[in-house]
């Protein structure tokens, strides 16, 4: 069944210009034919009615989550273009409910402005993810910042990967711990050359733990999305 982020009233679901070409031009869709829409969290069996004009009615709600149960806040250094793609497109179907892409003391690649094409394209790749994965809701991509506004985001757990305190970081198992539904979780991830000591210092006077992420040191594209599954997986568990 085709799945698409839609607008509800009144019993019918509107969709944007660009999906109803996917739908009708692209996947032929034909009168009667069963769609999902998503708004807001919540998912709906839909049907197309007409075609021209375009109506698709709304039959009934779908009990289904496809979100975690704690909201995921991946803060990640910029990277090169094809690699924060990566985290966008993989993150998005790993679960993450907000990117943050930031620059660092080690950045290499600093933007000149808070928003560019290059992050329009990280935020039409999550869409695009999120609707290919059948989310209930498209991730935020926030416009850039700097370390310095990382420190005052606010989350119930502040974890710092760092690989530079290898052997006395907690695993990023045991960090969530007693982890309760709802409870926010922010990560950051540094830039290949890793993060500065004074950054680290500076993330634990702001209430970050660092979290090891195992023995090896991982591309940074690698340490996010394997916080990404560990923590999805974490969120998820007990679920029927
Ligand atoms: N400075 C390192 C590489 C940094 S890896 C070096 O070249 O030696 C890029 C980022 O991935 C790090 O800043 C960290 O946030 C994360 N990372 C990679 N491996 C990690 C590990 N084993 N434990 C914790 N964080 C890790």
């Amino acid at each position: 069944m085709q799945h698409y982020f839609g607008h509800i009233e009144g019993g019918y679901a509107c969709i944007d210009d660009g999906d109803a070409h996917h739908l009708l031009n692209v996947r032929r869709g034909e009168i009667g034919e069963k769609l999902e829409i998503a708004e807001g969290e919540e998912l709906f069996l839909a049907e197309i009615e007409s075609i021209d004009p375009l109506r698709i009615r709304i039959l009934e709600k779908i009990e289904k989550k496809r979100e975690l149960d704690n909201p995921l806040l991946l803060a990640f250094a910029l990277l090169k273009s094809d690699h924060n793609e990566l985290i966008a497109l993989k993150g998005t179907e790993l679960g993450v409910s907000t990117f943050i892409p930031f620059t660092s003391n080690r950045t290499i690649v600093k933007p000149k402005e808070k928003e560019d094409n290059k992050l329009l394209r990280l935020r039409k790749i999550a869409s695009e993810a999120a609707n290919q994965c059948r989310r209930t809701s498209i991730p935020e991509v926030t416009s850039y910042s700097s370390f310095q506004e990382l420190m005052s985001l606010k989350a119930d757990r502040k974890l710092f990967a760092y690989e530079g305190e290898a052997g006395s970081s907690a695993s990023l198992l045991s960090s969530m711990a007693n982890l309760q539904k709802g409870e926010s979780i922010l990560v950051l991830i540094g830039p290949e050359g890793g993060f500065s000591e004074k950054e680290a210092k500076m993330a634990q006077e702001n209430g970050f733990a660092f979290v090891s992420l195992g023995r090896r040191i991982l591309r940074a594209e690698t340490a996010a999305l394997y916080c990404a599954s560990i923590i999805g997986a974490i969120s998820e568990e007990g679920e029927e």
